[in-house]
């Protein structure tokens, strides 16, 4: 095994390992064009430029990376002046974005560990909030989260360099935090969120001591920005692996840190059918992504949200409330909970009220009713939801069933067979006025048609 002493600003970790191209797997052809280009510009001009991140560790899985990100020792400015198609962003991390088409390409200056009282480095009660002080490969490599996300890629030889027993724990499968996980997680408590996620979406463990930390520190999730917990919501339960992450983020006690009501609701007896529309849900989605087919955040609220307000509407019809008060009462107050921890944009949970206010609708089947539902815009996620809380009751399973059925049939037929049902009084069902032409519909199961 290799080692490199170290040139300059002593690391806090000694040596790097280095694992020459005949000993890993990584190939160029795996590494997008828009990377590759900007890997050797940086290289010829000077720099030192290195893959880092999840694409190196994807790549040494066998994996397609989506975004690749690239380290150097080119300060943003720097990296501006190699490429017309490249602007600086952040401002807790500046980093440069080279845009090639629809590729943009991460590009990060190498961080440094210690603070130079310059005030680019900020911490308060313990978290980072700015982090721009530039330093040495060694050093950036310990400040990143976990060891199989601090391997590089060195455009230089092709080697790949290991400063921190990345290649062990990835042969391991061990998602192991660097330094000691207390204050890393202290620093940044999302950090928990991606060990539960990143050990759902690679079937990894997680290392016994990274772990041990969440009973304790879980709580500081609570001082996360909602908005980045909104952003890293969508990367556990839609990139494809939201089923793994819903199961991780339970097992490892985070889920009530996140969506409390849920983890409530989900730990109350009788919660079967809920457990069951929300696993369904995430399974559903997996697959959407994995055939490259649309998700939306809507849906996924949706569900997660749904015993909430269905027993808080509930609580409130028992104790005399109108259902039609009810309703709206406890589908806001579910919502204005929820967006403590998680900023759902608006476009979103309007969405979700109307998947749920819709719920109450599919009971009446007189023809006016029916119909008027069947032309509903939200009409398609609601009986997908409708179809996924078919195990609440046998009502529901048979009401369900029902919807299915009268999508499939002739609506002149659906029309003739719902005249035979009688109209409750207070229905003001209209006589079969003359009808326009029903487009026909398809039972066909696609939940994302919830489209935003
Ligand atoms: P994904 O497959 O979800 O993209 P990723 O590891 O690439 O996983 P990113 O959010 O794209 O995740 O982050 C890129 C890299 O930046 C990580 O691999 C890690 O090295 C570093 N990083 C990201 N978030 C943090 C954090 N909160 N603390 C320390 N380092 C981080
Ligand atoms: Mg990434």
């Amino acid at each position: 095994m290799n080692s490199e002493s170290i040139v300059r600003n002593a690391p806090v970790d000694g040596a790097f390992r280095i694992i020459p191209r005949a000993e890993h797997s990584i190939s160029r052809r795996d590494i997008s064009p828009g990377a590759l280009r900007v890997l050797y510009r940086l290289r010829e001009a000077g720099f030192r430029a290195c893959l880092v991140g999840g694409a190196v560790r994807d790549l040494l899985l066998g994996g397609h990376p989506k975004d690749f990100d690239v380290a150097t020792d080119a300060t943003p400015e720097q990296v501006r002046a190699q490429f017309r198609n490249c602007r600086l962003i952040g401002r807790r991390f500046r980093l440069a974005h080279v845009v090639f088409g629809r590729e943009i390409v991460e590009v990060a200056t190498f961080r440094g560990s210690s603070d130079d009282g310059s005030g680019d480095r900020h911490l308060v009660d313990g978290r980072l909030v700015r982090d721009n002080v530039y330093g040495s490969i060694e050093e950036d490599a310990v400040r990143r989260d976990f060891t199989i996300n601090a391997l590089y890629y060195d455009i230089a030889d092709f080697s790949v360099r290991d400063a921190v027993g990345g290649m062990d724990d990835l042969e391991r499968r061990t998602l192991r935090l660097i330094g000691d996980p207390e204050q890393r997680y202290r620093e940044d408590p999302v950090r928990m969120l991606r060990a539960a996620r990143l050990a759902a979406k690679l079937d990894f463990e997680i290392a016994a001591d990274t772990a041990a930390p969440f009973a304790t520190l879980g709580p500081l999730l609570a001082e996360a920005p909602p908005a980045r917990l909104f952003d890293e919501a969508l990367k556990l339960f839609l990139s494809g692996y939201g089923l793994a992450s819903f199961r991780a983020l339970e097992r490892y006690g985070l889920l009530q840190h996140v969506f409390p009501a849920t983890a409530r609701a989900l730990s109350g007896g009788g919660s079967g059918a809920f457990r069951h529309l929300l696993e369904q849900t995430l399974a559903n989605t997996d697959a959407r992504v994995r055939e490259d087919k649309p998700v939306t955040p809507a849906f996924l609220f949706a569900a997660m949200l749904w015993e909430p307000a269905r027993a808080t509407a509930q609580a409130l019809i028992d104790s005399g409330s109108d259902a039609s008060i009810a309703w709206p009462s406890a589908t806001a107050r579910v919502l204005r909970e929820q967006a403590q921890r998680v900023a759902i944009p608006r476009r979103f949970t309007l969405a979700v009220e109307e998947i749920w206010s819709l719920q109450p609708r599919f009971a009446s089947r007189t023809k006016k009713r029916v119909f008027r539902l069947l032309e509903h815009p939200r009409f398609r996620a609601a009986y997908d939801f409708l179809l996924l809380r078919a195990h609440e009751s046998a009502e529901l399973a048979e009401l369900a069933q029902w919807w299915t059925e009268a999508q499939e049939i002739d609506q002149a037929e659906l029309a003739t067979r719902l005249n035979a049902v009688p109209a409750p009084a207070n229905d003001e069902a209209a006589p079969p006025k003359k009808r326009k032409r029903r487009r026909r519909r398809k039972a066909s199961s696609s939940q994302a048609s919830s489209s935003e």
